[in-house]
């Protein structure tokens, strides 16, 4: 078995795009756009409402509006443009941590090299059925498997796991897509994962800020930042199309990071005429031996100005956000425009399949703030009028690039996305929800059916439902 990790032997075929963050004009537009006026304001909210991208300029004009009008003004548009395009869907899904090894020394994460109070692990074959079992019996479709940077998890490994977990079926669950977060691989590494059939390959530069990046990944294979910010773009050319970017907040000001996330998007824009899936934004938690610079701790007030910002920027990509956060900021930033959550994490190793309430911080990588189970997170988004969804259509029709054409193809979310995320809600409610769940999912759904106006499409829709309820199940649009 070949082991792909050579990073030292990539060259990058065209120079320009080592420098597709270019600092200076970051800096250059943020100090341009420094006290935007109330109208420039209103028009770029405006602009992004008629559906037209917004440029790094007026990015950053949000950015830097101060003015608690303007920020509620700018939250309330978030709002309107996830209802109108996006609707009442949350997708969910599950974190499973693979292994813990790690040659890098990231300041701001417990399973760094030198943190030796991490206790090390890496699931066997059979720990990872349990595991999948676990979360399947849990009612999860959808998991991202997270993995350290070591060369025992080269390709070959993330390849077989992935297939391992495909090949748990547990009762009627089974894992119907699974993504992947784990350090850069080269362009042959990566065709090797995607021939496994993956969904998303996510990989954050933590900070696009190279002087902090260098600073806060004090050794190992990931104090590259070159090799880090190409990582995706070899992950295209091995044939991953379906990618997510991220910045770690809390290492550099928010607000350069935001302006590094959407040149991230453009670039692959312009490159390969998609964009990534999906963005997350996770603020740096509390972990075992970790090392935080105060001065850019990101405030709520500031988180969740700036998720409304990336739903106006770039509307057709997905945002997650994840347990790190607790419940009621979960709950506010899901109305501007999350399209992505993760129900009943645990990030311990081992973690699903020990019935264990205590976090232990020496077990994992940081601490989790909400921790909900994924039930109890189903009870609340139903009560709040949001459709959870474990809908894998898209990715298994070979329909990628499915945000995008949510936004563009008129139509694709009542056609595909609403229903298919009622019929994975209905299998939810007989599979695995309490009673009380599954009477107020079943209301919400009937009050879904009452909507809708196209009288053919709704009938297959309920028959489709009869027949999850007489056992049938995986079926979509
Ligand atoms: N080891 C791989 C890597 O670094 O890319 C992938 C897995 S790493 C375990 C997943 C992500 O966790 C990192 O990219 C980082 O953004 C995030 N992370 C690390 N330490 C964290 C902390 N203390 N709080 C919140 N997120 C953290
Ligand atoms: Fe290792 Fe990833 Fe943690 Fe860095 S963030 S120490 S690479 S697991």
């Amino acid at each position: 078995m070949s082991i792909i990790y050579h990073p030292q032997e990539y060259k990058i075929k065209d120079e320009s795009m080592k420098n597709f963050i270019d600092h200076d004009e970051i800096i250059e537009i943020l100090e341009a756009t420094r006290n935007p006026t109330q109208e420039q304001v209103k028009t770029i909210i405006q602009k992004s409402l008629n559906k037209q991208r917004l440029s790094l300029f007026d990015t950053a004009l949000l950015v830097n509006a101060n003015d608690p009008t303007l920020v509620a003004e700018i939250k309330d548009a978030a709002k309107t443009l996830k209802q109108n395009i996006y609707g009442k869907r949350i997708v969910l899904f599950a974190p499973l941590y693979i292994g813990n090894l790690c040659i890098n020394n990231c300041t701001y994460c417990g399973f760094k090299a030198e943190n030796t109070a991490q206790k090390r692990t890496t699931l066997t074959s059979d720990d990872l059925k349990q595991e999948v079992t676990a979360l399947e019996d849990a009612g999860h479709k959808r998991l991202i498997l997270v993995y350290g940077e070591h060369p025992k998890y080269n390709a070959h490994f993330i390849a077989e796991s992935v297939q391992t977990v495909y090949s748990v079926k547990h009762k009627n669950g089974e894992i119907r897509r699974v993504n992947i977060n784990a350090a850069p691989l080269d362009i042959d590494g990566f065709r090797i994962v995607q021939e496994a059939g993956i969904g998303t390959y996510q990989i954050f530069q933590e900070t696009y800020h190279r002087e902090t990046y260098l600073k806060v990944h004090k050794s190992g294979l990931k104090r590259d930042y070159d090799w880090r910010i190409t990582g995706l773009d070899r992950a295209m050319e091995g044939g991953i199309d379906d990618l997510g970017i991220g910045a770690l907040l809390g290492l550099y000001d928010w607000r350069y990071e935001i302006m590094g996330l959407i040149r991230h998007v453009n670039h692959f824009e312009a490159v390969f005429n998609v964009g990534p899936h999906t963005i997350s934004f996770p603020r740096i938690q509390d972990a075992s031996g970790i090392e935080m610079d105060p001065r850019w701790i990101v405030s709520d007030e500031d988180f969740t100005k700036l998720v409304a910002i990336l739903r106006l920027a770039v509307p057709y990509t997905g945002l997650i956000l994840t347990a790190r956060e607790p419940a009621h900021i979960r709950d506010e930033v899901l109305q501007y425009g999350v399209s992505q959550i993760d129900g009943g994490t645990n990030i311990e190793m081992r973690g699903y399949s020990k019935d264990d309430e205590q976090q232990n911080i020496d077990k994992e990588q940081f601490e989790i703030k909400d921790k909900r189970s994924l039930n109890e997170i189903m009870e609340e988004l139903v009560d709040n009028g949001f459709i959870p969804s474990f809908c894998t259509a898209c990715y298994r029709l070979n329909r990628t690039g499915e945000h995008f054409m949510e936004f563009s193809v008129p139509g694709f979310i009542k056609r595909f996305c609403q229903p298919n995320a009622i019929l994975t809600l209905a299998e939810y409610l007989e599979d695995y929800a309490p009673q009380k769940t599954k009477t107020k999912g079943y209301q919400l759904i009937e009050k879904e059916l009452e909507a809708y106006e196209d009288i053919h499409f709704k009938e297959k829709l309920i028959k489709r439902l009869e027949k999850i309820k007489k056992g049938k199940r995986d079926l979509y649009f």
